[in-house]
């Protein structure tokens, strides 16, 4: 392709629309412009490049004999009711009627539509196993679209979906699914994690994320040091001894004015932080609840949310404390706290000597007793992780966390979908049976971003060769005609033993084209100038280390084919 020609507005400044390097580099290398929020249109160079992630996801989903598909964008409310969905997603769903008044989403997934495609077709065993795919765009409302494509209003994802006759043959669709998704990021050139991860709103059964370490990943990891456990901090789990101050008094009130938080009431009392009972107060689907945790410890809301099931959690409002837990904000404890379900984090279980709230303003009880003092419905794992706490899979490693972006997740859906809505097959002794299912997803334009983030340096985004718009570019510098000529001749010799080559040949700068060749990242940049044609060598240069060197003209092709292999 030739630069003079190609769409590719590139922009000398960071924007100050983006705040994390993969954002600033694809708007300023000209790979996309946003047209409202979360919502980009894709230039030719952007393109290409998802161009090719594409086809090396197709390559790996094909091998493992997944089949393409396209599914519809626009579904309708009947299979999300089925599915008992509609609500769960609520706003993030782009809700609309149709001219008949027929209510619409645009799909932010797909599970409905392939279990309502799979019903009515799939009859017996026989037709299973099946593994289904698609590349399209999803649109999902998000509350915060952030971080340019990283986080869309509207993105392509891969998504796919297995069907199976049992557990057995999920487990095996799963395992190709996972083996699938490593080949692809590593030929994507990125290095991806598998973390154990929450299951969310797709629910089901085991579920693993993919996970790009990087800094500005919205995602906090846990792994462990010692053995190969590693979690989103959403589910992970530490292992951490229950509290009990072993103290049996009796309960007391006690004046603490204007004393709110755990570190005013450390200071006040002399007590330590595991000591106070921290009551959280949030409305689940409508629901008032108090969680309770440690005052050393933080409320993990991912786990609070999957014990009660709840659609939608939110932190009370200071005006809910009266009416909802007749209580009053920064003083809610557990003891007499009625018409609210209470749940404990299982740390708690024994605790007595403790400091909670006395649901009065600036007063608090201490010397309170788990169970004597105050019953809850459940004590289960509500805490969230810290580092260099003790893994709960080895006991012996420590906790390391680090920031991730989900660039892959896939679940073992098992039954829900088709006991819902009915996607049943005859087994072998002419028994229905719900179909067994998984859902696989990859992020295609977030692993753009994603691998922008791991590969770029002070002068722009260096690609890995594989999923580079162009493995070559050609600088042609000055006017000269025998220059422009000789380049020219380069540009289609390598284009002939095919490579995928611009040519530079804009009537700009010498500094102007070095510079956007760093910036849009191209693997190996080949400048040719006067003293090429005088010595009978070109300049050639290896963006990932932006390492220079002389090679001879005559053995131009030999010699590229030598550097494109060394490149990663
Ligand atoms: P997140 O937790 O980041 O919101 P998710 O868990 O809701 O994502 P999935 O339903 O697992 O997303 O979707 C599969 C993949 O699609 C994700 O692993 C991610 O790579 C990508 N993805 C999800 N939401 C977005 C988005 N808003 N913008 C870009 N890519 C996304
Ligand atoms: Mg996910």
């Amino acid at each position: 392709m030739r630069m003079s020609k190609l769409y590719l507005p590139t922009l000398k400044e960071d924007p100050s629309e983006a705040d994390v390097v993969s954002h600033k580099l694809m708007l300023r290398a000209g790979m996309m412009r946003k047209h409202s929020a979360g919502i980009y249109s894709y230039l030719p160079l952007g393109y290409k490049v998802i161009k090719k992630i594409e086809k090396i996801t197709r390559k790996h989903m094909d091998n493992a004999q997944a089949q393409e598909v396209l599914l519809p964008i626009m579904q309708t409310s009947e299979i999300w009711k089925e599915s008992k969905r509609w609500d769960k997603f609520g706003p993030l769903m782009v809700k609309f009627f149709d001219r008949k008044n027929r209510e619409y989403c645009l799909g932010p997934t797909h599970e409905e539509v392939v279990t309502d495609l799979v019903k009515d077709e799939i009859r017996s065993y026989k037709d299973l196993p099946l593994n289904l795919y698609q590349i399209q765009t999803k649109v999902r409302d998000e509350i915060r679209p952030r971080f340019g494509v990283m986080r869309g209003r509207e993105f392509i994802m891969k998504d796919a979906y297995s069907l199976d006759i049992d557990y057995e043959g999920l487990d095996k669709s799963y395992q190709a699914m996972y083996d699938a998704y490593e080949k692809i990021f590593a030929e994507c050139g990125l290095e991806a994690v598998a973390v154990e991860a929450d299951t969310g709103a797709m629910g089901g059964k085991d579920s693993h994320e993919f996970m790009v370490l990087a800094d500005s990943g919205e995602d906090q990891i846990a792994f462990c040091d010692s053995c190969e456990y590693a979690a989103n901090v959403e589910r992970a789990s530490a292992e951490k001894t229950n509290i009990d101050f072993e103290d049996d008094a009796e309960i007391e009130k006690i004046h603490t004015p204007d004393i709110k938080t755990i570190e005013d009431l450390e200071e006040f009392l002399a007590y330590p932080a595991a000591r106070m009972i921290k009551a959280v107060a949030v409305v689940a689907d409508g629901e008032a609840v108090a969680a309770l945790v440690s005052g050393e410890d933080e409320l993990n809301e991912v786990k609070l949310i999957n014990y009660l099931k709840a659609n939608e959690l939110r932190a009370a409002e200071e005006e809910e404390f009266e009416e909802l837990y007749q209580s009053t904000a920064g003083f809610i404890g557990p003891v007499n706290l009625k018409n609210v379900r209470i749940i404990a984090d299982k740390r708690l279980k024994n605790i007595s000597g403790a400091v909670v709230g006395a649901n009065e303003k600036d007063y608090h009880l201490k010397n309170v007793k788990a169970g004597r003092d105050f019953e809850v419905e459940a004590y289960t794992d509500l805490r969230l992780v810290k580092e260099g706490e003790r893994c709960s899979k080895c006991s012996d490693g420590h906790l390391n966390i680090k920031a991730g972006i989900e660039v892959g997740h896939i679940f073992k859906l098992g039954t829900k979908y088709s006991e819902n809505m009915q996607a049943d097959y005859l087994d072998e002794n002419g028994k229905s049976q719900p179909i067994v299912m998984g859902s696989y997803g990859i992020g295609i334009t977030r692993l753009v971003a994603a691998a922008i983030e791991q590969n770029n340096d002070e002068y722009g985004i260096i690609w890995p060769k594989s999923i580079a718009p162009y493995q070559i570019i050609i600088l042609s510098l000055g006017n000269d005609e025998e220059i422009k000529v000789k380049s020219e001749e380069i540009y289609e010799d390598l284009k002939t033993a095919g490579y995928e080559v611009l040519l530079d040949d804009r009537k700009e700068r010498a500094g102007v084209k070095f510079n956007d060749s760093e910036l849009i990242g191209i693997p190996l940049r080949l400048t040719i100038g006067s003293r090429s044609l005088e010595n009978g060598v070109v300049e050639a240069m290896i963006r990932e280390n932006n390492k220079k060197l002389k090679i001879e003209i005559d053995n131009i092709e030999d010699k590229v084919a030598e550097l494109i292999k060394e490149i990663s």
